[in-house]
């Protein structure tokens, strides 16, 4: 793994050809493994003509083909053996289409070490101690979740003091604990603590006209969103909206607040800069396509997302076409690098997902 441990040492942000020749050698060198270990990969790129040696330049991996988001929910892929695994990410959804992610000790550890290489480049990690409200499961009852386990790694990216979980167990089904939620939102900003919260926006949003919340909770205090307003999308605040909201309503600065775009099989985060923009790493690749024919769209177009990334060995995810659709973009913040416009779902059938469940749990 020795490209891939190179690629993750260096900055996410970095975009040099030396940065981006990284990332070539450490798909390169994903890629080969899965070929070598996973069956079904090997086959299907045999008959699609494709083989690892054959990325060389930038250019080629548009070449490896994707597969598609649907075999993953509907087939176990793994590419080491079961017993190597460190722990299984799922996505609670219903109706069989569980999404989930494969992870040994190894692949563990480079994607715990990436998303804290993201954060802290963005500007979001801190020794600094803050009092966390977590609009998830408690991580005690539910690690194998993609939500809590993403909350419960986020919450290490700083020092901490209470962590509050709002989604209990309640001895026969998860609840959301709203009274808790209220009073541990006044203790906070009495605290003199800065706070964090993290969560899905559309819940946070309810909680605050629910209770009529008006609150400071203060300069140093931030809000991390994930999991878009699934399922709630009729009542969805565009994001320049949401965050005066935000602002007004708890006083958490706008650039403090930080949405974060994820898939429990890709694993990459895509995460906000100060101006609200998802910023692609040097660890992934992003690519735009036809959903006629696969085709790379023109830059800037919409089409179907196609993700890459080289961090896990045990999951032959490296190249991942989904039914999402989106666009790239650019950003003047001073990063560099793509930026990544969501532009919805392909498809009409319903998705149940982590982020819709959860807003079940409040009425
Ligand atoms: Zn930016």
């Amino acid at each position: 793994m020795k490209a891939t441990d190179l690629l993750l040492d260096s900055d996410p942000f970095d975009f040099s050809d030396n940065a981006k020749k990284l990332f070539l050698e450490s798909i390169k060198e994903n890629a080969l493994h899965h070929y070598q270990k996973h069956e079904f990969t090997r086959k299907l790129w045999d008959k699609l003509g494709f083989h690892p040696n054959e990325l060389e330049v930038e250019n080629d991996l548009q070449k490896i083909p994707g597969t598609m988001v649907h075999l993953f929910k509907e087939h176990e892929f793994c590419s080491v053996p079961r017993e190597e695994l460190a722990l299984v990410l799922t996505s609670s959804g219903t109706g069989g289409q569980k999404s989930q992610q494969f992870l040994d000790k190894k692949s563990l550890e480079n994607v715990k070490r990436l998303a804290y290489s993201i954060h802290r480049s963005l500007g979001m990690a801190s020794a600094t101690e803050y009092n966390y409200l977590c609009f998830t499961y408690d991580p005690k009852v539910a690690n194998d979740l993609g939500t809590a386990f993403t909350d419960e790694l986020l919450t290490n990216f700083t020092g901490k003091k209470e962590v509050y979980y709002a989604i209990q167990w309640n001895g026969s089904d998860f609840e959301m604990n709203e009274k808790g939620v209220v009073e541990a939102l006044k203790r906070f900003e009495k605290s003199g603590t800065p706070t964090r919260i993290l969560g899905f926006p559309a819940l946070l949003f309810e909680m605050i006209e629910k209770h009529d919340l008006n609150m400071n909770l203060g300069p140093d205090s931030w809000l991390q969103t994930g999991g878009g307003w699934k399922g709630k999308a009729d009542k969805e605040i565009p994001k320049k909206e949401f965050r005066q909201i935000i602002h007004a309503r708890l006083g958490i600065p706008e650039e403090n607040q930080r949405d974060l775009f994820g898939m429990v099989e890709h694993g990459i985060p895509y995460v906000d800069c100060k101006k609200g923009n998802l910023h692609i790493p040097n660890y992934a690749r992003v690519f735009v396509r036809s959903p006629h024919d696969i085709s790379i769209r023109p830059r800037g177009e919409r089409g179907l997302l196609h993700f890459q990334c080289s961090y896990n060995f045990s999951y032959p995810a490296p190249s991942l076409l989904t039914t999402d659709y989106g666009r790239l973009g650019t950003c003047d913040c001073g990063i560099g690098g793509d930026t990544l416009i969501l532009e919805g779902r392909a498809g009409v059938k319903k998705h149940k997902g982590c982020a819709l469940k959860a807003l079940d749990l409040i009425r």
